[in-house]
């Protein structure tokens, strides 16, 4: 008995909070969102019950509107009404009229930085809009004036869409198994030493992802030391630890090899934290050739693993037809988990510093369109949208900003 009391209870508060047809002419209130709306003030009364909704109506309006009754009360609240409705559709309006002139201002800056153009040129592209406005839709010369396209505007979207786009390879880096870096160093034309890392991850389902993680100047001199605080920095950055960090690439594919002192003092660095940042040929080779590797060179939680492979002809055809990623991601998880793992691992080791070299050239493209000098953050943030795979989030990043509501006035 005393169970089906709270129910009840509630059953009845939930009928008090149902907005009723009558409360508008009583009351001149619409609902909205789940709230009163107060035809005559605008304010909102909360809580859908009469009585909070006829104490706001007798406190502020009763005096002026209780002699309405009838045919005139009707009218009354039809006009409101009406006026309400085409206030909200000209606030929808004017509401979707910002947000596509926001849209278009952060896919200008968009298009800008992705071919490494200045801010600057954001100003030409709005003239240009104008004149193809005044000659083919005059009419709609408001909504077309109303996009920024200001070198001030077009470096704050190049920052937005940057950091857009390092979130989105922060979630990604969340499900990194292991990942791989490639690092270069290379001097501009001022004689910045600039420091490019990309990293190379890949997850459980063995999905590869590779994307420029940092750039940054290296002023002074340039010692090991330094680069391995940037690396650091950056593992630190996307929630990385050094035991998923499965090899690192340096200087035309020498792993960690590399040839100048800096490198080799790097190298020392990277050792103190994990054993072998190199991926040996050896190591390469068993990935390659899993059906003919020497059981006793293999390291040991991967042996029994392989001794059931090799003796399983299906598998082998497998192989066979499939290139390797395939080949792996097909090895059933629960008999040749230490196996996939592995596979992962070498999955992300990066074949060269190819993409630095292609990046260094471009950021030198870059810096000579600036001419004048641009901060570290906006060459960062150019880098980044000019090499990425992943598209940024235009919808997301222009729902986040807090469009303004304008009051309805009465
Ligand atoms: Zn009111």
């Amino acid at each position: 008995m005393s169970l089906s009391k709270p129910q009840k209870k509630r059953k009845v508060d939930l009928e008090c909070r149902a907005f009723k047809a009558e409360w508008s002419e009583n009351y001149f209130v619409t609902e909205l969102d789940g709230k009163a709306l107060c035809l005559l003030c605008s304010d909102t009364v909360a809580v859908l019950k009469e009585y909070n909704i006829r104490r706001h109506y007798q406190t502020k309006h009763s005096a002026q509107y209780s002699q309405l009754t009838g045919k005139e009360r009707s009218q009354k609240l039809e006009t409101l009404k009406r006026s309400i409705s085409l206030q909200r559709s000209f606030f929808t309006k004017m509401k979707n009229e910002n947000k596509a002139a926001s849209k278009v201002s952060l896919r200008v800056a968009h298009l800008l930085a992705k071919e490494g153009k200045p801010f600057t040129d954001g100003e030409l592209i709005k003239s240009c809009l104008i004149v193809a406005v005044e000659e083919m839709c005059p009419e709609k010369m408001d909504l077309f004036n109303n996009i920024s396209l200001s070198a001030r505007t077009v470096a704050r979207r190049v920052e937005d869409i940057g950091s857009n786009i390092t979130n989105q390879l922060i979630n990604k880096a969340n499900d990194f198994e292991w990942f791989s870096l490639a690092l270069d160093e290379s001097t501009d034309i001022t004689d910045t030493a600039q420091l490019l890392l990309f990293i190379r991850g890949v997850n459980a389902d063995f999905e590869v992802t590779e994307e420029l993680a940092s750039m940054n100047s290296l002023r002074g001199t340039t010692t090991g030391e330094d680069i391995f605080k940037e690396v650091e920095e950056m593992l630190t950055k996307y929630n990385l630890k050094w035991n998923q960090l499965k090899c690192v690439t340096t200087d035309g594919g020498k792993n960690m090899s590399g040839t100048g002192d800096i490198f080799s003092e790097l190298k020392k660095q990277f050792q103190q934290r994990f054993s072998d940042p190199d991926a040996s040929a050896e190591d390469i080779s068993k990935f390659e050739n899993p059906f003919n590797c020497t059981i006793e060179e293999l390291p040991p939680n991967l042996q029994l693993e392989v001794i059931n492979l090799q003796c399983d002809n299906m598998l082998k055809g497998k192989f066979q037809e499939n290139n390797l990623t395939e080949f792996y991601k097909c090895l059933p998880s629960d008999e040749y988990g230490e196996l996939r793992s592995y596979a992962r691992g070498l999955i992300s080791v990066f074949g060269s510093t190819y993409l630095c070299e292609k990046t260094f050239s471009k950021m030198k493209y870059v810096k000579s369109q600036y001419r004048s000098a641009l901060t570290d953050e906006h060459l960062q943030s150019i880098m980044m949208i000019g090499s990425t795979n992943f598209d940024p989030q235009f919808e997301e990043m222009l729902s986040k900003k807090t469009i303004s509501f304008i009051p309805l006035v009465a």
